[in-house]
């Protein structure tokens, strides 16, 4: 292998640390710490497995976190109070709903509901809007795209005048990414290429990248003669493409695959993230860095 392996992992921990060391200081001289509301609707086991997971962390990290279960048929009106009741709630900076909504619920009024100032996920179009200008407009990036670039950063990778390509174009990761890319700024200031289903040569357009971005959803997309020789790959990509049982619980559990071709990959790419481990741990990590913003916007220490 001659890659360095960019792992999600250990960065997570490098900054789960800062935060946690930050939320002190902070207590200790404002006597206050960041708060977090999930709100979940109905019984998903998958959106009760990622709830549980960031309820986890924020707990970890000392944070108020609050764990607000609805029923599956709640109205979209009283979804909308609640919405509004946290909006309100001054010991909450950071409000998230956890998707995907029931289907009589219109996801995107209740988003939108969400105030901007409190929106860590940072979809709301006014968040959208100043990731879209930059600079100090930026409040809270959205978490996978801010997860890659972080990555990015602390793996020492040069930004300034390379060549990124990003594979996507979906509102929660390339497009976004590709934006905050583009801006002058560390981790940035590259030159930004966006590809997609409608791109007429998508190898020729990796084969160019300093910094290839693949958020396609799609197993094994990328092939390795499509990688620059030393190019840093990170791969967005989650795919299950089977089950195993681990040997380490003796559940069944799901076989994940990214959108690159790691094992060929790793021998061409300069540095890579591995699927899962890489990007995957990240998406929380950032969550919680814009739920603690929230509150140092709100002290006025940001
Ligand atoms: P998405 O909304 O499905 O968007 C996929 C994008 O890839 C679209 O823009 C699509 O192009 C493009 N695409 C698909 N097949 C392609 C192909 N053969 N050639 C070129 N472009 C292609 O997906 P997403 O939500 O961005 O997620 C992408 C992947 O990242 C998924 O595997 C998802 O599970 C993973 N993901 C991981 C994290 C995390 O680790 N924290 C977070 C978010 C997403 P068109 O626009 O032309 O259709």
């Amino acid at each position: 292998m001659s890659a360095k392996l960019i792992k999600g992992t250990e960065i997570r921990e490098e900054i789960l640390e800062e935060i946690m060391a930050e939320v002190a200081e902070i207590k200790d001289k404002h006597g206050v710490v960041p708060g977090l509301v999930t709100i979940l609707v109905g019984e998903n086991p998958a959106s009760i497995s990622y709830v549980t997971l960031k309820i986890k962390t924020a707990h970890r990290l000392g944070f108020t976190e609050v764990q607000d279960t609805q029923p599956v048929d709640i109205s979209e009106e009283d979804l909308l109070a609640l919405i509004d009741k946290y909006n309100n709630d001054e010991s909450i900076n950071g409000i998230l709903v956890q998707l995907p909504l029931p289907k009589h619920v219109d996801e995107k009024k209740v988003l939108n509901a969400i105030d901007p100032d409190k929106d860590v996920d940072g979809f709301h179009p006014v968040n959208v809007g100043r990731l879209m200008i930059g600079g100090d407009e930026v409040k809270f990036p959205p978490c996978t795209p801010a997860g890659i670039q972080e990555m990015i950063i602390r793996a020492g990778v040069e930004t300034k005048g390379a060549e990124v390509v990003v594979v996507g174009r979906s509102n929660i990761v390339g497009k976004p990414i590709a934006n905050m890319m583009l801006q002058k700024g560390v981790g940035a200031n590259s030159t930004v290429t966006v590809v997609h289903t409608g791109t007429q040569d998508l190898a020729a357009h990796c084969k160019r990248a300093d910094i290839l971005i693949v958020a396609a959803g799609v197993p094994d997309l990328v092939k390795p003669e499509w990688i620059k020789p030393g190019a840093c790959v990170i791969d967005v990509g989650v795919n299950r493409v089977g089950e195993k049982v681990s040997e380490k619980t003796g559940k069944t559990i799901a076989i994940l695959k990214g959108d690159v071709d790691f094992d060929a990959a790793k021998e061409i790419a300069g540095s890579i993230t591995p699927v899962p481990g890489g990007v995957g741990p990240m998406t929380i990590t950032m969550l919680m860095k814009n739920t603690l913003k929230s509150l140092k916007f709100k002290l006025g220490i940001a």
